[in-house]
C-alpha cells in the first residue's frame, strides 16, 4: 500500500511540494490580482504545501496577459472551483474573455482548473508528453486530490488540452509575442515556460522558483533540467514568474542552476568512487551547506531529498 501511496504521489510530481508542504499553509481564499508589467498579471497562491482540507486545494500560481483579443492564462490551479474563482478574479480586471491557456505540465495543481474556461477558450495547450501523463494520471489526481482536501476542493471535470505541441514555437496571441519554450522533461515530462520576448518576462511553471530549492522529481531529467535554467538565465528576463511561491528575478535562476549543477557533479562524482548515500550526502551538505541555506527557506529537508534523488539516477 505504502508502495502505492508513493507511487501515486511520484506520478503526480508531489514529492517537491510535500517536503514543503505545512510550512506556509494558509487558509486565505483570496484570489487577490497582481499587477507585474502592462497587461501581465499574477494571482499568486498563499500556500506552498500540497492541497489541504485549509487551502481547498488551492496551492499554485497563475498568471495572465491580457491582450487585444482576450485573456491569454498560463495554468489554471487544482480544481474546476477554483478555476471559477480565478476567471471571476480575472473578470475584476478586464471585460476580456480567456481564449487561450497554457497548461505548463502534467501535474495536477496545474490544470484541473480548465473546467472553468470551457465557455470561452478557443485553445488549451500543453506538451504531447505533457498531454499523455494528464491522460494516465488525470483520473488518479482527481481521486488522490478529493482526498488529502477531505473534499474541500469540489468535483471537477477532466478538461484536457485541445493542442498538443511537439517543440517549443513562437506565436503571437492577440498582439502580444510570446515564444513557448521547452524545458527538455526537466521537472516533468513535457514542461512548457512561456517567454515575453518585449516584455523579457518568463512563466516557469514548476521549472523556476523563488524562495524554494528547485523541484526535482523522479520522473523529471536533473541534467536537462540544469541546461533549461542555464539557457533561460542566458536570456536574462527581468521578471521571472513562478509555479509556487512569489516571483523573483534571474539571480533567482542562475542561484538554481549553480546549485543543481554543483550538487549533480559532486553525486555524479561520488558515486563512481563507490561512496556511499551517507557519505555523499554529508559531503554535499559541508561542502554547500554555509553558502546555500541562507538562500533557500527549505535547503536542509530538500538537500537530502536532492542528493538521493540524484544518486538513485547514477543507477
Ligand atoms: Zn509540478
Amino acid at each position: 500500500m505504502l508502495k502505492i501511496i508513493k507511487h501515486i504521489t511520484f506520478s503526480l510530481g508531489l514529492i517537491g511540494l510535500i517536503t514543503i508542504g505545512g510550512l506556509a499553509a494558509n487558509q486565505s481564499t483570496n484570489f487577490k490580482v497582481t499587477p507585474i508589467a502592462k497587461n501581465v498579471y499574477s494571482i499568486v497562491s498563499p500556500s506552498k504545501g500540497l492541497p489541504t482540507p485549509e487551502n481547498k486545494g488551492w496551492n499554485s500560481n497563475v498568471h495572465f496577459v491580457v491582450t487585444g483579443k482576450g485573456v491569454l492564462l498560463f495554468d489554471t490551479g487544482s480544481s474546476e472551483a477554483i478555476g471559477h474563482k480565478i476567471k471571476k478574479a480575472i473578470q475584476s480586471i478586464t471585460d476580456q474573455p480567456v481564449r487561450w491557456i497554457i497548461n505548463s505540465h502534467s501535474h495536477a495543481d496545474h490544470w484541473l482548473g480548465n473546467a472553468a474556461f470551457t465557455d470561452t477558450a478557443t485553445e488549451i495547450i500543453t506538451s504531447d508528453q505533457a498531454f499523455a501523463t494528464m491522460k494516465k494520471h488525470g483520473p488518479g489526481a482527481l481521486k488522490f486530490y478529493a482526498r488529502i482536501t477531505k473534499g474541500t476542493i469540489g468535483s471537477t471535470r477532466l478538461v484536457y488540452p485541445t493542442l498538443q505541441l511537439t517543440q517549443g514555437q513562437k506565436r503571437t496571441f492577440g498582439d502580444v509575442d510570446v515564444e513557448l519554450i521547452f524545458a527538455k522533461n526537466g521537472h516533468s515530462p513535457g514542461d512548457i515556460l512561456m517567454w515575453l520576448p518585449k516584455q523579457k518576462i518568463i512563466f516557469g511553471g514548476d521549472v523556476l522558483s523563488s524562495d524554494w530549492m528547485p523541484m526535482i522529481t523522479g520522473h523529471g531529467n536533473v541534467p536537462n533540467l540544469i541546461k533549461t535554467l542555464q539557457a533561460i538565465a542566458k536570456l536574462n528576463p527581468s521578471i521571472v514568474l513562478t509555479g509556487h511561491g512569489k516571483a523573483t528575478t534571474a539571480k533567482s535562476i542562475k542561484r538554481d542552476a549553480d546549485l543543481l549543477s554543483s550538487v549533480w557533479k559532486q553525486v555524479k562524482a561520488s558515486h563512481k568512487k563507490g561512496k556511499t548515500l551517507d557519505e555523499i550526502l554529508s559531503n554535499v551538505s559541508a561542502k554547500l551547506g554555509s553558502k546555500y541555506s541562507v538562500l533557500y527557506q527549505d535547503f536542509v529537508p530538500e538537500i537530502e531529498r536532492h542528493v538521493k534523488l540524484m544518486y538513485k539516477l547514477q543507477q
